[in-house]
């Protein structure tokens, strides 16, 4: 749209840009003077993967937060829920925009329901534009020397960094030029309390506010501290889960609470501003998770299937184990290897889990209990606040063994080693299983190996004030490396 074009009525619809600072989208609206009716819609039907119960807990958080920014410039989130198409099909009869804003998404069934909908609105004469919100690349601009897609990070990382525009994020609207909103039936804004995305009876997320504020001013308050506290020494703390040493700011991410472009900005800005030594370490480090996440979508833009296909299909044929009691035992931290549990724990009372310990969790479910690194990805999906459509699948495929880039199949974690290196004090496993809170150093990551007067002193009963080990460690190994034999027997896995 052309900048003083006579005005109409714009369009901007949010997804997973759920901010006004540095979104494109909300950007070229306002620019066009066209009067800005923005709109967030609660799909049902086929247009995206329902979104699972701690992420919605944090969608209301992030859609409070806009209508309440959008507000306060004159603008207005109509919110509404539905199937994307019949809602558009009905604002076009009901008043006829003129343009149609929106950031772009990238998994499947987001894609084509874009289509239909670009297609229905272009033919009833509405322009349509769309931006990148979310990326730092688009996922088809990174190619590989024959212009392919990539499947390794390193080189991915390489090419996509040398291409990042060092563009200042968009400032927020000053002023919004409210639309206002058709009344027709059929597309009568709901309340956000109507969408019913938080829980009431039990509220399992009661907890969560302790830990996060969702919304894109929670997202700036969430950066200015991470890079004020915590991002001088990322690069070698990140890995302890008891310390605040990463940034948490994955559930803002996800939903666009903030872009990375205003991270990557902020970053760079802030390492020029205090320097010092190891610092540029930290941020190339901490540039480079961001990168992780480009390349999942990546992934996911040119393997839809990712949440549910093995990206390397001679592990479609893996003997996978059902095991109802073990998988429970694993989703509620039953399992008794502390640091898995400590992990789940902390997943299930805070919609987050520290990112080794995912791997470790993961590790665990796919190798130790030989269960389906799809029942993981779908538990996670329900339970993560911060649920990706590609970062969750691709690394549950990056620890299974099955995906691009991955860890080798053979590559099994040791829960006990895990935990001694990266959690050598227990803080870790102590808050989240304080059952365990006075055993020591020694014993925290087995206590079934601690002997009885200590056990009894700490309080601690194996079987009764928390589990022994579900599996021993070394005989789940062995079952899991022979699922693997037994498969490259089949002629299915490479040696
Ligand atoms: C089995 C498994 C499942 C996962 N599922 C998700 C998921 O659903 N959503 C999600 O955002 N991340 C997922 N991750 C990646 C990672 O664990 C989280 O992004 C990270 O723990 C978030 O914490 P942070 O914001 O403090 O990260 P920081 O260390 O501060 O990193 C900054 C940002 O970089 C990105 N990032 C960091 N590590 C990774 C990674 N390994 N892969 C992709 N992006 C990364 C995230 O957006 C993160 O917010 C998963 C990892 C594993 C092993």
């Amino acid at each position: 749209m052309i900048k003083g074009e006579p005005a109409g009525h714009a369009i901007v619809w949010l997804r997973r840009d759920l901010r006004i600072a540095d979104n494109p989208a909300l950007h070229a609206a306002v620019e066009s003077g066209a009067p800005v009716a923005c709109l967030f819609i609660l799909e049902e039907g086929r247009s995206s993967r329902a979104i699972g119960a701690a992420a919605r807990w944090w969608l209301h958080g992030s859609l409070e937060t806009l209508a309440r920014n959008l507000d306060k410039r004159g603008g207005r989130l109509v919110l509404l829920r539905g199937d994307p198409l019949r809602i558009f099909t009905e604002i076009c009869a009901a008043a006829k925009p003129t343009a149609a804003f929106w950031d772009r998404r990238y998994d499947a069934p987001g894609i084509e329901a874009d289509m239909a909908i670009k297609a229905m609105l272009t033919a009833q004469g509405v322009r349509c534009e769309s931006f990148n919100g979310s990326l730092l690349n688009e996922p088809w601009e990174v190619k590989s020397a024959a212009g392919g897609p990539m499947r390794v990070f390193t080189p991915y990382w390489k090419a996509a960094r040398a291409r990042l525009d060092p563009a200042q994020p968009l400032a927020a609207p000053r002023r919004i030029n409210g639309a206002p909103w058709p009344d027709a039936a059929a597309i009568r804004p709901v309340t956000l309390e109507s969408l019913s995305l938080r829980p009431a009876r039990p509220d399992w997320a009661a907890g969560f506010p302790r830990w996060w504020k969702p919304g894109e001013d929670g997202a700036r308050e969430r950066l200015a501290e991470f890079l004020d506290d915590s991002l001088r020494g990322y690069a070698q703390d990140r890995d302890r889960p008891a310390r605040p040493a990463t940034s948490r700011l994955s559930p803002h991410l996800a939903f666009g609470d903030i872009s990375p472009r205003q991270i990557w900005s902020a970053a760079r800005h802030h390492a020029d501003a205090t320097g010092g030594p190891g610092l540029q370490r930290d941020v190339e480090k901490f540039l480079a998770e961001i990168g992780w996440r480009e390349f999942s979508y990546h992934l996911l833009f040119h393997n839809p299937d990712l949440a549910t296909e093995n990206f390397q299909k001679r592990f479609d044929a893996l003997g996978w184990r059902t095991d109802g009691k073990a998988l429970r035992a694993w989703r509620k931290g039953q399992t008794g290897y502390p640091i898995v549990d400590a992990g789940m724990r902390q997943l299930w009372a805070s919609g987050w889990m520290h990112n080794r310990v995912r791997m470790v969790v993961a590790s665990f479910l796919i190798k130790h209990l030989l269960i389906d690194w799809r029942e993981g990805e779908r538990w996670f999906w329900d339970t993560l606040a911060d649920a990706d459509a590609a970062n969750n699948p691709a690394s549950w495929q990056w620890v299974a063994g099955t995906g691009a880039d991955a860890a080798p199949y053979f590559r099994i974690f040791n829960p006990v080693l895990q935990g001694e290196k990266f959690d050598p004090d227990g803080a870790y496993v102590r808050e989240w299983v304080p059952e365990l809170a006075r055993m020591p150093d020694k014993f925290i990551h087995q206590p079934w190996k601690a002997p009885k007067a200590i056990l009894a002193e700490a309080g601690v009963v194996l079987d009764k004030t928390y589990p022994a080990p579900i599996v021993d460690h070394a005989a789940a190994r062995a079952r899991a490396l022979d699922a693997f034999a037994a498969l490259k027997a089949q002629g299915s896995a490479e040696p």
